[in-house]
């Protein structure tokens, strides 16, 4: 079965009622790299979110299943300790924990899952430290706080931090070249495509081709009202780029 099958999936913001999906069909394989774009308001971050299980959303039909298995049962940290994982686009900051204990506390708990005995500081520290040096971070950075007083870029490249130490079978990366400089973009870009591997896949929102060139998807999806309306390759993107949304048929 595919990795992540979702179908004919709605969902309402759960204050209001307000419904933001409106019947999203999307089939991801492993291995396989997908990116949507869409007007701004479309329902990008919605359905990431949704995905995920973040709590301001309600899901009210279809289906999400993650493994073949049904995830919209599942509470957030369950969802990501079975593989998935999400780039927040305003991660929130965890006062009194350093990056480098939230990351060894999220890797022991996959190791815990799988049966494996924890790592230690100093065994993780092996770890962790090139992979910081690879996304060219400060060391220090380990030593600060989640997200404490982090820049725009620092916070995209501590997001891909996470992912390259943590793992994913199923990665969700919403706007990660959303104020990243060039330079930046290209670490970042280098780092996601070393994670990548036969059996593990990558969703990425974007609206810019930048990052398509740097991590080329199989399938670009546009996404419009709450919904995919339609599916292609990376040609699609490349249109978007030089005629606008309004440059592509939907039939
Ligand atoms: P995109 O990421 O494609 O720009 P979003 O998924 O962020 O779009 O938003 C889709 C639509 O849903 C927008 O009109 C947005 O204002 C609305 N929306 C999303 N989340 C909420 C929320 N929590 N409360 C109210 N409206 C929301
Ligand atoms: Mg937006
Ligand atoms: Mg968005």
């Amino acid at each position: 079965s595919p990795l992540l099958e979702v179908r004919g999936l709605t969902a309402s913001v759960k204050e209001t009622g307000q419904q933001i999906l409106a019947g999203v069909n999307l089939t991801i394989r492993e291995g396989e790299i997908h990116a949507i774009m869409g007007k701004n308001g479309s329902g990008k971050s919605t359905l990431s979110k949704v995905l995920v299980g973040h709590p301001h959303y309600e899901v009210t039909g279809g289906t999400i299943l993650f493994k073949g298995e049904d995830l919209v049962d599942m509470e957030p940290e369950e969802r990501s300790l079975a593989g998935l994982f999400m780039s927040f686009q305003a991660p929130i900051e965890i006062p009194g924990v350093s990056n480098f204990d939230f990351l060894l506390m999220a890797v022991n708990a996959r190791r815990e899952k799988s049966g494996l005995p924890a790592l230690g500081p100093l065994e993780f520290y092996s770890v962790v430290s090139p992979k910081v040096d690879a996304l060219k971070m400060d060391p220090k950075f380990l030593d600060r706080n989640v997200n404490e007083g982090f820049s725009g870029g620092e916070r995209k490249r501590n997001e891909i931090l996470q992912l390259s130490v943590i793992g994913a079978d199923l990665a969700l990366l919403d706007e990660i070249d959303s104020g990243l400089d060039v330079d930046a973009l290209e670490d970042v870009a280098i780092a996601v495509n070393g994670l990548l591997t036969p059996q593990n896949s990558v969703l990425m929102i974007t609206h810019y081709q930048r990052l398509l060139d740097l991590i080329q998807p199989s399938y670009v999806h546009i996404m419009e009202n709450g919904k995919i309306i339609k599916t292609g390759d990376s040609s699609i993107a490349t249109q978007i780029n030089e005629g606008g949304f309004k440059s592509i048929a939907l039939v």
